[in-house]
C-alpha cells in the first residue's frame, strides 16, 4: 500500500530510480521486461541475483488483476473477466473478437462519480481510480489467459478515463513503449463523457488515439436529463471541444449514441444531430441502449435505428448502427458493473 507500484512506472523513470539506488542501468531493462510480460511478484525474476530481488520486493509493489471470474458468450466467443485487485476490488474487462485482432475494453476506475442515468457502472457509485499498472494488469491478464496478443484497446469499461486523467496518460505510454506491451496509439480508443478540459489538455498532447466521446442527445434538454455531466459543459461547449481535438489531431472523433426509445430516437434528434456535426471529421456508433436494471430506459425498435442511421446518412454524417457483441453475457456497453459477491 505504501509502497510504490513498479508496474505503473515508465522504463524511464525505473531507470532513474535504480540508478538513485546505484543499480547498473540494465536492470531496468530487465525488469521491465519481467512486468511487461506480466511478473506477479520479483521473486520469479530469474535473470537477478537473488539479494536484488529481495531489495525490490522490499522497496515495491507490483499490481495485478488476478481472474475471479470469467464468462464466455456462447454467440460469438466474447469474454467477459472479472478481474481481482489487490485491495479485494473487482473491475471487469471485455475481450472481443474482431477480423482485425483482439480488442479488450478496459475499466479506468473501480465505478464511477458521473452519474449517468441509464448506465450500470453509474449506478454502482465510485470507489476509486485504478492506477497505470492496474489498467495495464487487465490487458497482460486477458492476454495470457487468452494466450492470444492483444492488439487492440478501448478505454470503455468501468468509469470515466478523463476523471482519472493522470493514470490514463501514464498508462497509454506504458502500454504503447515499444519496450513494453507496444501497442499502436492509433489501435487505442478512450472514450468520455465529455470533461471539456481534459479534452483540451489531450487534444494538446497531439496523440494518435481515437476519441470517442458518448453523446447520446442533440441538445441540452435531453442531455441533462440522462448526463449529470452535461449541467456543467452543455453539448455545444462540448462539440467545439471536439472539433478542436480534430483539428489538432487530425484525427476523426467518433461519437456514441445510445439510442433509447421515445426519449432520443425521433426524426427530428437526428436532424438536429446532423446539425450540429455539419463540417466536423466524426462517425456516429448507434447503439441501441442496453436494458440495465432499475433504469426504466428501453432500446429503441429496429425500423428507428434504421430511421436514425438513415437520417444521419442523407445529411453526410457517417454512421453504423453497432454489433452487439457478448449479449448472453451481459457484455456490453454499460453494462459493467462491480460484483462484490463474486469469489
Ligand atoms: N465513462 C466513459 C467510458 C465508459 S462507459 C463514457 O461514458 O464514455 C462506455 C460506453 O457505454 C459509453 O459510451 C456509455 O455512454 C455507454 N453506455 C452506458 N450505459 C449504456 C447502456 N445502458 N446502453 C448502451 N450504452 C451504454
Ligand atoms: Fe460513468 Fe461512462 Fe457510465 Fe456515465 S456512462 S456513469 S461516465 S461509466
Amino acid at each position: 500500500m505504501g509502497k510504490t507500484d513498479i508496474k505503473s512506472l515508465t522504463l524511464g523513470e525505473i531507470g532513474a530510480q535504480f540508478a538513485g539506488m546505484g543499480l547498473p542501468r540494465f536492470r531496468a531493462g530487465q525488469v521491465f521486461r519481467w512486468l511487461s510480460r506480466g511478473a506477479g511478484s520479483f521473486e520469479g525474476m530469474s535473470d537477478l541475483p537473488l539479494p536484488l530481488r529481495q531489495q525490490l520486493d522490499g522497496e515495491y509493489r507490483i499490481t495485478s488483476a488476478v481472474v475471479a471470474r470469467k464468462q464466455v458468450s456462447k454467440l460469438d466467443g466474447t469474454v467477459k473477466y472479472l478481474f481481482r485487485l489487490w485491495d479485494g476490488e473487482y473491475v471487469e474487462s471485455v475481450l472481443m473478437r474482431y477480423r482485425y485482432g483482439l480488442s479488450l475494453c478496459v475499466s479506468t476506475q473501480v465505478g464511477c462519480k458521473m452519474g449517468c442515468g441509464f448506465c450500470a457502472t453509474g449506478k454502482s457509485g465510485f470507489l476509486r481510480d485504478l492506477l497505470a499498472g492496474e489498467i495495464l494488469s487487465q490487458v497482460q491478464s486477458a492476454s495470457i489467459d487468452s494466450g492470444e496478443r492483444i492488439s487492440h484497446i478501448v478505454l470503455m469499461g468501468m468509469g470515466e478515463p478523463l476523471d482519472n486523467y493522470e493514470n490514463v496518460l501514464r498508462f497509454l505510454e506504458l502500454a504503447t513503449c515499444k519496450e513494453g506491451i507496444n501497442i499502436g496509439m492509433r489501435s487505442i480508443s478512450l472514450s468520455t463523457c465529455g470533461i471539456v478540459d481534459k479534452i483540451y489538455d489531450l487534444a494538446g498532447k497531439r496523440l494518435q488515439l481515437t476519441l470517442s466521446v458518448s453523446l447520446h442527445a442533440p441538445n441540452d434538454a435531453i442531455r441533462s436529463r440522462t448526463m449529470p455531466i452535461n449541467r456543467k459543459w452543455g453539448v455545444d461547449e462540448l462539440l467545439k471541444a471536439c472539433r478542436y481535438y480534430a483539428r489538432e489531431t487530425g484525427r476523426r472523433v467518433s461519437f456514441e449514441y445510445a439510442l433509447i426509445a421515445g426519449v432520443n430516437d425521433s426524426v427530428q434528434c437526428a436532424q438536429e444531430l446532423a446539425g450540429k456535426l455539419r463540417g466536423m471529421p466524426a462517425h456516429v456508433n448507434l447503439i441501441p441502449v442496453n436494458d440495465v436494471t432499475g433504469t426504466g430506459y428501453r432500446k429503441s425498435g429496429v425500423p428507428q435505428q434504421k430511421r436514425f442511421a438513415a437520417v444521419l446518412e442523407g445529411k453526410g454524417i457517417a454512421a453504423t448502427v453497432r454489433r452487439t457483441l457478448g449479449a448472453d453475457i451481459d457484455a456490453s456497453c454499460g453494462q459493467l458493473r462491480r460484483r462484490q459477491e463474486a469469489t
